[in-house]
């Protein structure tokens, strides 16, 4: 026996070491579920002797992937490099690039992200003179989605109307119909979105026995890591897999399941049970992650639910701090707070930047604290968002690349027709795509004789074009990925377009497109890989997520994320920001008992991160959807249990009036409770001088005010006046900040700080 499986405990070894059959491990956060998953292949491979080839591992993103594959390595070395590992839609993409002929897909299918099926929706919704206030892309997009996930296609969709739900009752009829236009033009375009890739997964196993029979054989062991968060679609494709020799293994906690808006399907545990009766169900129970102190808390919140599995995770690590609660008197200042208290803790106990991560429910809260943390000179990065790949002039290459190969892509077609601008307005493309429509054909072969379509003064461009296109197809087929693309770049004009650009954003595109051609330079050089052709590349940039990229060469840096992002990963320190009513939980998500508990659950993947210290920040102002709103502390902080949490007095924002809501009293008077029993509390500390508080701001301290001056104000940041109007009784001052351009403040007022 190895090294490696001395260092597990009994239920784990017995995890890694029983590895036929049927078994699930579902057990708590930080209980060592993927480490039992990465140690069980390892121990496949190097003990049992299976070949890399036959085992398949799916994982939650491809980062895990990646982080699994080199823990393998160590110990089982390169053969690692042959397991059959990613997420689902990066291993089944694989499959269906061998197999789409089987389905009446080009094998270089091209795959749509979400921008290019909504804008293809939008295309559709507005032919079929439907009104997009009602037809909105994003709301048609999330129903075809959630249909895909459940198995239903368009043709179940269209003469089912119960399948419509509320959509016959909303005056969204016409689902259906969209649903059905949709498939068809992708299909059409030999395109597939991301939820294709698994239907279509579904489809060629079902359809195609010969196929599935034949990856039945190559498959020995299949593994899947998040099973709480795999939607029916997934699990179909699992078990038919695992059907003829069942080794099948899902970890997972249900008490971690956090997508079921996306059609995640928890149900898929208590399925499995039913599926395999001689099912082995492993249970951990102790976390190595984390202090007691966090994992009593993590579970005083989880016992609120009611939908979940009874389990009793414990810890033998220390008791640790105690979870602390920073409130602040705006998001700006909880930025602040945030920002200081990292800088503190980081010089105070020596740790890296890297070891410090700030949560938050959504997107847009991260501005105040990128804000902040960049006042401060801490380096951050910023997980999601918007993503290189989904940057304009990223998307213009890719699109050409992308038309290059499959002349089928309507989505890249319209993108690039009229880039750089060749006289071909949106009317002849409409024309072209309706002609291709009417003639049950492709795009490609309208454009090939447009003559009948379209106006005569744009039927020269349009040969060029075709031209190009068929050039361009010639240096795909003959070259590697990098040199193919170059060529394309080049030859389409769209570098030199940007070349000429010599504004700061023109600099930067420019640069964002030769990014992109090193990332396939360092795709072709690579000498592990075998297929270096721009089809492969092209398949794999599709399925890069946010949470994948991290092209950051300096790893040294505090991690800005979504709890959404944050599943599966770890971090010293963890703040949790925006815990207030209606930001966490979401305004959205408290229309049923069923939200509330996912929105809970998510609390708990939150708090369950954090190995040492846990903060817990919220503001009582917040500028939301362009309003500044008084916030409640959210009720998720009286869900802690008061023995492991505590107000923090060191990070404390301004002394302020006593909170109004009955969970800040109950919080605060549990708070006081502890603080009673527990020993006399040190003398005050002063607050961290590091940061300001409003305070700092006083309003009317502007007599010296003058125009050009550099000022700083408590929400909008840094600026400088621009105009300064002193005639009426009203002073006034026209300040042009920094990241919120231009406004006019009434001086008596503003509370804006000279700087
Ligand atoms: P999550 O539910 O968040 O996905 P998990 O159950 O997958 O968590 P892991 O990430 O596998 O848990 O493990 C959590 C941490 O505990 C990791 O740092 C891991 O290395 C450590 N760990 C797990 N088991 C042991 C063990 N037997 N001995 C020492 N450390 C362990
Ligand atoms: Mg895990």
């Amino acid at each position: 026996m190895t090294d490696y499986i001395a260092s597990l405990n009994e239920p784990q070894r017995e995890g890694v070491l029983t590895t036929d059959g049927p078994c699930m491990l579902i057990a708590g956060a930080g209980s060592g579920k993927t480490r039992v998953l990465t140690f069980r292949i390892a121990h496949l491979i190097q003990d049992k002797g299976v070949d890399p080839f036959n085992i398949m591992a799916l994982t939650f993103t491809n980062k895990a992937a990646k982080e699994m594959r080199e823990r393998i390595e160590k110990v089982v070395g390169h053969d690692a490099r042959n397991l059959w590992m990613g997420t689902f839609h990066s291993v089944f993409a694989k499959i269906l690039r061998s197999e789409a002929q089987h389905l009446g897909y080009p094998n270089n299918f091209t795959i749509y992200d979400t921008d290019d099926s909504k804008s293809l929706l939008r295309s559709i919704i507005k032919e079929m003179g439907l009104d997009d206030n009602v037809y909105k892309p994003n709301t048609v997009y999330n129903r075809i989605s959630a249909a895909k996930n459940r198995l239903i296609g368009w043709q179940d969709y269209l003469n089912n109307a119960e399948l419509m739900g509320d959509d016959a009752a909303n005056m969204r009829p016409d689902i259906g119909k969209i649903y059905k236009a949709y498939a068809l033009r992708c299909f059409r375009s030999g395109a597939m979105d991301f939820d294709d890739i698994l239907f279509n997964t579904d489809k060629l196993f079902k359809e195609h026995l010969d196929v599935l029979n034949k990856y039945q054989h190559r498959i020995h062991y299949i593994l899947v890591d998040e099973f709480q968060d795999t939607n029916l679609c997934q699990y179909f494709i699992v078990r038919k897999l695992a059907s003829v020799r069942q080794n099948v293994c899902v970890v997972g906690d249900d008490a971690q399941s956090i997508y079921a808006f996306r059609g995640a399907d928890i149900t898929n545990i208590l399925n499995f049970e039913r599926d395999y009766p001689d099912l082995k169900i492993i249970k951990l129970e102790q976390n190595y992650r984390s202090t007691q102190n966090i994992v009593n808390a993590a579970n005083s919140v989880i016992k609120r639910n009611r939908a979940q599995l009874p389990k009793n995770v414990w810890t033998a690590n220390e008791e640790g701090n105690l979870i602390e609660v920073i409130k602040a008197t705006s998001d700006n200042e909880e930025g602040r707070l945030i920002a200081s208290s990292i800088f503190e803790e980081k010089m105070q106990h020596q740790l890296k930047f890297s070891d410090f991560v700030v949560l938050y429910r959504t997107n847009s809260q991260s501005r105040a604290i990128e804000e902040s943390l960049r006042r401060m000179n801490i380096k951050y990065k910023v997980i999601g968002g918007l993503s290189f790949y989904q940057r304009k002039e990223i998307k213009d290459l890719l699109a050409y690349l992308r038309f290059a190969l499959n002349q089928q892509d309507e989505a890249s077609f319209r993108r690039i027709i009229n880039l750089p601008k060749r006289g071909i307005g949106d009317s002849t493309v409409d024309k072209i795509v309706v002609a291709a429509n009417d003639h049950g054909t492709s795009i490609w072969e309208i454009i090939q004789n447009p003559a009948p379509f379209v106006g005569g003064r744009v039927a020269g461009p349009i040969e060029d074009f075709v031209a190009l296109i068929k050039r361009f197809n010639i240096d795909v087929q003959q070259k590697d990925a990098y040199d193919a693309a170059f060529e394309i770049a080049k030859g389409s004009g769209l570098l030199r377009e940007l070349y000429e650009d010599k504004t700061v954003e023109g600099l930067s595109r420019y640069e964002n497109v030769q990014e992109l051609l090193n990332a396939i330079k360092e795709f072709t050089d690579n000498p592990e890989r075998e297929d270096k052709s721009l089809g492969s590349f092209l398949q794999e940039v599709s399925l890069v997520s946010s949470q994948d990229e991290d092209k950051d060469k300096d790893p040294d840096k505090v991690t800005l994320m979504t709890i959404h992002m944050a599943k599966g990963l770890e971090f010293k320190y963890v703040y949790i920001a925006g815990m207030e009513e209606d930001l966490f939980p979401s305004q959205m998500m408290l229309n049923s008992r069923a939200d509330l508990e996912e929105e809970r659950r998510l609390f708990y993947v939150a708090v369950t991160r954090a190995q040492k210290r846990l903060f817990l920040t919220y503001a009582s102002t917040r500028y939301r959807f362009g309003r500044l709103k008084n916030c409640e502390p959210s009720r998720f902080l009286d869900d802690i249990d008061s023995r492991f949490i505590k107000m923090s007095t060191k990070y404390a924002g301004i002394e302020s009036a006593p909170p109004q809501s009955q969970y800040a009293k109950n919080l605060v008077n549990g708070i006081r409770k502890t603080i009673s029993s527990a020993p006399a509390p040190k003398a005050k500390q002063p607050a961290a001088t590091a940061y300001k508080t409003p305070d700092d701001f006083k309003p009317s301290d502007t007599n010296g005010l003058k125009e050009g001056m550099k000022v700083e104000h408590p929400k909008f940041g840094f600026g400088t006046v621009v105009q300064l109007d002193t005639s009426g009784a009203d002073r006034k001052a026209k300040i042009n900040f920094n990241d919120v351009g231009e406004k006019t403040l009434l001086l008596s007022f503003a509370k804006l700080r000279i700087i």
